[in-house]
């Protein structure tokens, strides 16, 4: 696979980005493309390794040393091929994955790991621009029509599946644009979102019904679309937000990560926001959270005019490489700085907050923190202990919430009397995605808790597979990892 001494004879190249001054004056993305001679050695660093673990670190088992080859030998359209043969969206992931694949690469064990992650962002973008990704309705049409619930990454792969194996696909999606997450969480930096538009383009010319503005379950009851519809796909997300239940936590200036993000998406878009105007401009903004909600929130108060960013993180600073205990090709906990954390973020690790200040108008105007560490006894879960004698007053005017999401609605799962589990996620065996009700499958952060674009995908395909099989009693839409590699 690539080019036999290639992880010996070129060093890995990664994109570069626009500098900080420039790029923090808009919301564009700020990235710099490398040259197609430049990818093309990068894929040739893929070394013929014999069991490409890449393929079990990414969660769509994607064809990794199949493109990587296909691009050395400049064979672009094969490559677009191979990728989307196991992947409906390689331009999401190949902006905003994490890129386990990358942490499982055998070249990572000693080399940097090939850039697979950047290269995949190159094969689909120059498939778009060559004209590549064109609709693929299908040739036959069946009877069968299926409702899939929410538009994030989930929902659409689950939809451009079943559409592609005959079914009517009608998705529903309460926003005013599908997307899910990806529009209304992600800001613009990391994804613009003509990237969403012109995939939704596709899809729609493949026949996938959109119906945006549609509250399941409010605006139409679960029970309707059970009625109207031969199955139902959940891939409403994990919406529910963590809180912070210290005192001080109502004041005027706490604010969740998920009121002030999709608002700024709305603003960058023109589409009105319902609600009050949330701006950073001219604050002393805490982002309390260090995940990628932490760090989209430090970006866009950088973006917005915030005097300063500060950002808390209750876990210790870690090492920027594979911590003891961690071995390739698994996952390590290690640090990660983001293009956001370098655009001018101060990062304080081991930290807990105790209680927000505000003035007699309820205006917040401290918060006040205690430092941290983490006991562990052997066979147990480590414990956080306060550090007495560590209390700190920090002068804020913004804080910004982002700890994550304790779970789902359950508006549709009680009108479905669906079984959930002990986070109020849909319950939907991994083996089937089948819930308890029959014809109701669930995918995505719905079913398996707050998670990855790149899960997303890969549950929404998975799904696919099960409704499809259940509908017609077998399925010839692919499982994980079953990708074609087309002889172009
Ligand atoms: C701020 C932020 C940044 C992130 N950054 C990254 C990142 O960089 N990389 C990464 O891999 N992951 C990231 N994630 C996680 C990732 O976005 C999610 O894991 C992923 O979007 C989940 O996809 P999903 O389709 O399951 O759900 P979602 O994307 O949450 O989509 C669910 C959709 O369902 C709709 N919906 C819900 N209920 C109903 C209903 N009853 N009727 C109609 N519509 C409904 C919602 O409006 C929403 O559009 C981030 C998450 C957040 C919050
Ligand atoms: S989707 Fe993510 S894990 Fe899979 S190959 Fe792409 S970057 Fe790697």
């Amino acid at each position: 696979m690539g080019k036999i001494t290639g992880f010996l004879e070129f060093d890995r190249k990664d994109e570069t980005y626009a500098p900080v001054k420039e790029r923090i004056k808009n919301y564009k993305e700020f990235t710099k493309p490398l040259k197609e001679g430049e990818l093309k050695n990068q894929g040739a660093r893929c070394m013929d390794c014999g069991i490409p673990f890449c393929h079990s670190g990414c969660p769509l088992g994607n064809l990794i040393p199949d493109f990587n080859d296909a691009v050395y030998r400049g064979k672009w359209e094969k490559a677009a091929k191979i990728l989307h043969s196991t992947n409906n969206f390689p331009e999401f992931t190949g902006r905003l994955c994490p890129a386990p694949c990358e942490e499982a690469c055998v070249l990572g064990i000693n080399e940097p790991a090939v850039s697979i992650e950047n290269i995949e962002k190159n094969i689909v973008e120059t498939a778009f621009k060559n004209g590549w990704i064109q609709p693929e309705p299908p040739t036959i049409r069946t009877e069968k029509k299926i409702a899939v619930v929410g538009s994030g990454p989930a929902g659409l792969a689950a939809a451009q599946q079943l559409n592609r194996a005959g079914h009517n696909v009608t998705v529903f999606e309460r926003d005013e644009k599908p997307g899910g997450l990806l529009r209304y969480g992600i800001p613009d930096f990391k994804m613009e979102k003509n990237v969403i538009d012109r995939r939704l383009e596709v899809m729609e010319k493949e026949g996938i019904e959109f119906r945006t503005g549609v509250h399941v379950g409010v605006d139409v009851t679960a029970k309707e679309l059970q009625n109207d519809f031969d199955s139902i796909v959940l891939c409403g997300g994990a919406t529910v937000r963590r809180t912070l239940p210290v005192p001080g936590a109502d004041a005027k200036g706490v604010v969740q990560a998920m009121d002030f993000l999709p608002q700024n998406n709305r603003k960058v878009d023109g589409i009105p926001f319902k609600g009050e105007d949330i701006s950073a401009k001219g604050k002393k903004v805490i982002v309390i959270g260090g995940g990628d909600t932490g760090s989209d929130c430090i970006g866009t108060s950088i973006r917005q005019g915030a005097t300063s960013v500060t950002n808390f993180e209750i876990m210790p600073k870690g090492t920027p490489d594979r911590p003891d205990g961690q071995p390739w090709p698994f996952w390590p906990m290690r640090l990660r700085t983001s293009t956001s954390h370098k655009e001018g973020a101060e990062r304080v690790f081991s930290i807990s907050t105790k209680r927000f200040n505000a003035d007699k108008e309820g205006n917040l105007t401290s918060l006040v923190t205690v430092e941290v560490e983490w006991i562990k006894q052997p066979g147990q879960r480590p414990m956080l202990k306060e550090v007495e004698g560590t209390e700190k007053e920090w002068e804020c005017d913004l804080v910004l919430l982002a700890l994550g999401f304790t779970g789902s609605e359950t508006t549709v799962a009680d009108q479905l009397n669906l079984e959930l589990d002990t986070r109020t996620n849909i319950k939907a065996s991994e083996e089937n995605y089948k819930t308890n009700v029959p014809g109701v499958f669930a995918a995505g952060d719905q079913r398996r808790g707050q998670s990855l674009i790149v899960w997303a995908i890969s549950e929404g395909r998975q799904a696919a597979h099960y409704v499809d099989k259940y509908l017609m009693g077998e399925s010839d839409l692919p499982l994980k990892g079953e990708g074609d590699l087309p002889r172009v």
